[in-house]
């Protein structure tokens, strides 16, 4: 088996070297990640600009893109063989509920799928300033062999995330669905040494709700969360309201 491992923490985060390392174990393993951090930039594509891959070691290709980006290359360009699966991460921090749109680490598992190459996105959900990403890794290896053998439904990923706990403290894994995040409306606005003003975004509180069944229910009493996710954004459960509509002609 021939596993291909990015991530958005860049070619330099513990999250993907600790997952190398255990991913070895179960099969053969080469990386393309971006060669520096880049966090929440979703799904995006580098359309219209040149990708350098630089190969920094054998088998291991630091890319000036996206993880989009580096998935791509690494199934249709950098390699003689296809992967047989796409692992992303181990992200540092969590991506449940409604973060998973800007996850690079997400989206890169995503890209896969559309690829048609059976993949996995996971994440730690840590705070420490140097978590510990074994568990999580181990668990990456078991569940590598295990999709090895059984598959994946068609159009269907994993997103996992794990609990920051020992080892021996982590709880079975379950099956969830994807949560509901509570964002705070926080944008600061401050002044810079030149005296022009500039804004940050995303640095309110951030909340979810703790709904029985969702990614965030779990990991947060200790559980693994796996949420199969597809491509399919239609909400199916509008039909009856929306179809009713008297939508305006043409
Ligand atoms: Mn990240």
């Amino acid at each position: 088996m021939l596993i291909l491992t990015t991530n958005d923490d860049g070619i330099h985060s513990p999250g993907l070297t600790t997952l190398v390392e255990a991913l070895k174990s179960v099969a053969e393993v080469v990386v393309v990640a971006p060669d520096r951090e880049r966090s929440a930039t979703g799904h995006a594509l580098t359309l219209h600009a040149p990708l350098r891959a630089d190969e920094i070691r054998p088998g291991v290709y630091a890319v000036d893109g996206t993880p989009t980006d580096c998935v791509n290359l690494g199934i249709h360009g950098l390699f003689e063989r296809r992967p047989d699966l796409v692992v992303s991460g181990i992200n540092r921090g969590a991506n449940m509920g409604d973060d998973i749109t800007y996850s690079g680490t997400v989206s890169a598992a995503m890209e896969a799928t559309l690829m048609g190459v059976p993949a996995f996105a996971i994440s730690l959900a840590c705070e420490s300033p140097y978590p510990d990403f074994s568990a999580a890794s181990d668990f990456a290896a078991k569940l590598s062999s295990f999709i090895a053998q059984r598959g994946l439904p068609p159009d269907t990923f994993l997103n996992v995330n794990i609990p920051e706990l020992p080892a021996e403290q982590i709880k079975a894994a379950r099956v969830t669905r994807q949560g509901k995040r509570v964002y705070g409306d926080l944008v600061v606005e401050n002044v810079d040494p030149r005296g022009r003003k500039y804004y940050w975004i995303g640095a309110g509180e951030l909340g979810f709700r703790d709904l029985e069944g969702t990614d965030f229910h779990s990991v947060h009493r200790g559980h693994i969360s796996v949420t199969p996710l597809h491509m399919d954004l239609t909400n199916y459960r509008s039909f009856e309201e929306i179809g009713k509509w008297d939508l305006p002609h043409p």
